[in-house]
C-alpha cells in the first residue's frame, strides 16, 4: 500500500512531486520521499512521517532538476525505519538509478536468493531493493532491455518508476495489479498511482491536466529528451488482475482508477447492497470515511433516509500507524462519536466497506447502541466476506486473523453484536466494475490465487512472504 509519482519536463519537478504525493497521502503515511535528477546527478530527500512534515517545502525547493520521482509508504508497526523509505538510490555500472514501488513481489525469498547468489547485498528488508540489485546485475545495454530483464524475473506485483540521471522510466507488471496513469500538464509528463494527483497539480500549476491513459500491463515507458517511448515486454498476454480493493476502499473517491470513477463504483455497490439486504430501518448511517459513498447508494436504492450521524474527529490521523495495539483499540472510540438525537430510538443501518478483523465494527455497533441509544443496529458491508490475505500489495492481516476466514455470516453477526449483517455478493462486485469484471483480482474474497499456484509459491504455512506480513489494518482507519 503505497503511492508512486513521476514528473518529467518542468524545472521544479520535485515541488510537483511533493504536491502530487500530498494528494496521494491516503495510500501511505509512514514515510515520504523524492528523488530528483538534474542531468548528471540524482539527489534523494526522504523522511519518516506525513508529506507535510517529512518533505518541508523549503527543503524540496533546494532540489533542482526537471525529472523527479516520489513515494509515500504505508505504515508497519515495527519497521518504521528511514532505511526502508523510498526512493531507494544506488550507483552501479550503468550509472545512478533510483526506484519507487507500489505492489509486493510475490517471490521475495526466491528473488533474494538469486541476487545473493550473484554476490549482491541487501541494506534493507524492502522487496523493492531486489529490483535495484537486479538492475545493477544485468549486463543489458539499454535502459529498456534492463527493465525488461528485471520485469521478467520479478513476476508480480509491481508498478515501479525508475529515475536515471536523465530519464524517467515506468515498469508495470504483466497483470496490472496496481493502478498507474500517465497525464500531461502543460509541457510536463506526469505518472501517478491515482488521477487525483493530476487534479492537484492542475490546481497548483494553473495549467490544464490531461489524463492520457492507464499504463498497460507489461509495459515499459521511458520519458526523456527524445519524448515518450512505450514498449511491451510481455512475451504472451496474460489475464489482467486489477485490484478490486482499489475500488472498494483504497483509492480516493475523486480518482478514476482502472477506467472507473471510484465514487461511482462505491455508490453502485451501495445500491446493489440495498437489494441484497432489504432491511426495514429508519435511517442509513454511513461509517466515515470508508462507508460514505456506499452509504449514499444504499440510501438511494432503499429509499431509507440517510443521516450523517457519526462524526469523525478530523484532527486524528490514521491511527493505525500507532504501534501499540492498546492505542489502536481505543482509537475508534476517540475518532468516531454519534450524534445521539439523530440515532436515539431509531432502527439504524450502518454501512461500511469491509470487515477485516471485526474489531472496528463491533465497537461501532456497541457505541451506536449504547451511546446513541439506537433501537436496532443493522450492518451492511459493500464488499463480500474478506477470507484471504493479499499478496499483491494490500496490507491485510494473516488469514487466521480475518474474522470471515473463521466464522460464517451468522457467527460474525453475533460477534459484532448487530441485529443483522449483510455482505455484498461477488456478482454485485463484478456488476459494479462491468464490463471489465473478468480483469479483476478478487482473491481476498475467493481465496483463489492462480499466480501463487502457477509459480508454486505456497510455502509450508500456505503463504508466500509479504512485505508487511502480519501487520493488521488499523480498526479505526476509514
Ligand atoms: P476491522 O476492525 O479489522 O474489521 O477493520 C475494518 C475497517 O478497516 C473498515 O472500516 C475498513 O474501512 C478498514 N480497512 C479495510 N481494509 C483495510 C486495510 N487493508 N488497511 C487498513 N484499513 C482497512
Amino acid at each position: 500500500m503505497c503511492a508512486v509519482v513521476g514528473v518529467h519536463g518542468t524545472p521544479d519537478a520535485a515541488i510537483w512531486v511533493r504536491r502530487a504525493l500530498s494528494a496521494l497521502q491516503h495510500r501511505g503515511q509512514e514515510s515520504a520521499g523524492i528523488a530528483v535528477a538534474d542531468g548528471s546527478d540524482i539527489r534523494v530527500f526522504k523522511q519518516v512521517g506525513l508529506v507535510s512534515q517529512a518533505l518541508p517545502e523549503s527543503e524540496i525547493l533546494k532540489l533542482n532538476g526537471s525529472i523527479a520521482i516520489g513515494h509515500v509508504r504505508y505504515s508497519t508497526a515495527g519497521k518504521n525505519r528511514i532505511e526502508e523509505a523510498q526512493p531507494l538510490l544506488t550507483e552501479c555500472y550503468h550509472g545512478m538509478i533510483a526506484v519507487v514501488h507500489n505492489g509486493n513481489l510475490i517471490d521475495q525469498r526466491g528473488l533474494k536468493r538469486e541476487v545473493l547468489m550473484m554476490n549482491g547485498t541487501f541494506q534493507t528488508t524492502s522487496d523493492t531493493e531486489i529490483a535495484l540489485q537486479m538492475y545493477a546485475q544485468t549486463n543489458k545495454k539499454t535502459l529498456d532491455e534492463r527493465l525488461k530483464r528485471i520485469g521478467e524475473r520479478m513476476k508480480a506485483a509491481f508498478a515501479m518508476l525508475f529515475l536515471t540521471e536523465n530519464q524517467l522510466a515506468i515498469l508495470q507488471d504483466p497483470y496490472g495489479f496496481r493502478p498507474l496513469m500517465i497525464g500531461q500538464i502543460g509541457s510536463a509528463t506526469v505518472i501517478a498511482s491515482e488521477s487525483c494527483a493530476f487534479t492537484q497539480l492542475e490546481q497548483m500549476s494553473g495549467q490544464e491536466a490531461d489524463c492520457i491513459r492507464d499504463v498497460l500491463p507489461g509495459e515499459i515507458i521511458t520519458v526523456g529528451q527524445d519524448g515518450i517511448k512505450a514498449t511491451s515486454w510481455m512475451d504472451i498476454p496474460r489475464q489482467r488482475q486489477r485490484c478490486i480493493f482499489e475500488h472498494v476502499y483504497f483509492s480516493r473517491p475523486d480518482s478514476i482508477t482502472f477506467g472507473h470513477r471510484v465514487q461511482k463504483v462505491r455508490r453502485k455497490l451501495g445500491q446493489l447492497l440495498a437489494d441484497v439486504s432489504k432491511i426495514n430501518a429508519d435511517i442509513v448511517v454511513p461509517i466515515p470515511n470508508s462507508g460514505i459513498h456506499a452509504g449514499i447508494g444504499y440510501a438511494e436504492a432503499s429509499g431509507i433516509p440517510i443521516e450523517w450521524a457519526l462524526v469523525r474527529n478530523q484532527y486524528i490521523g490514521r491511527t493505525f500507524i500507532d504501534p501499540l495495539q492498546s492505542h489502536r483499540d481505543n482509537g475508534v472510540v476517540e475518532k468516531l462519536l454519534p450524534i445521539v438525537h439523530l440515532i436515539e430510538d431509531k432502527r439504524v443501518v450502518l454501512v461500511d466497506d469491509s470487515i477485516v478483523r471485526g474489531t472496528t465494527t463491533r465497537k461501532i455497533v456497541r457505541m451506536v447502541r449504547e451511546v446513541g441509544k439506537a433501537r436496532e443496529v443493522h450492518v451492511a458491508i459493500s464488499c463480500p466476506l474478506t477470507i484471504s490475505s493479499c499478496f499483491y500489495g494490500i496490507d491485510t492481516p494473516r488469514r487466521e486473523e480475518l474474522i470471515a476466514s473463521r466464522m460464517n455470516v451468522e457467527e460474525i453477526r453475533a460477534q459484532i453484536g448487530a441485529d443483522s449483517l449483510t455482505y455484498n455478493t461477488l456478482e454485485n462486485l463484478f456488476a459494479a466494475v462491468s464490463p471489465f469484471a473478468q480483469e479483476y483480482c478478487t482473491s481476498c474474497y475467493t481465496n483463489a490465487h492462480p499466480l501463487l499456484d502457477k509459480f508454486n509459491l505456497h510455502t509450508d504455512n500456505g503463504y508466500p512472504e509479504r512485505r508487511h506480513d502480519g501487520i493488521q489494518p488499523h480498526p479505526t482507519q476509514g
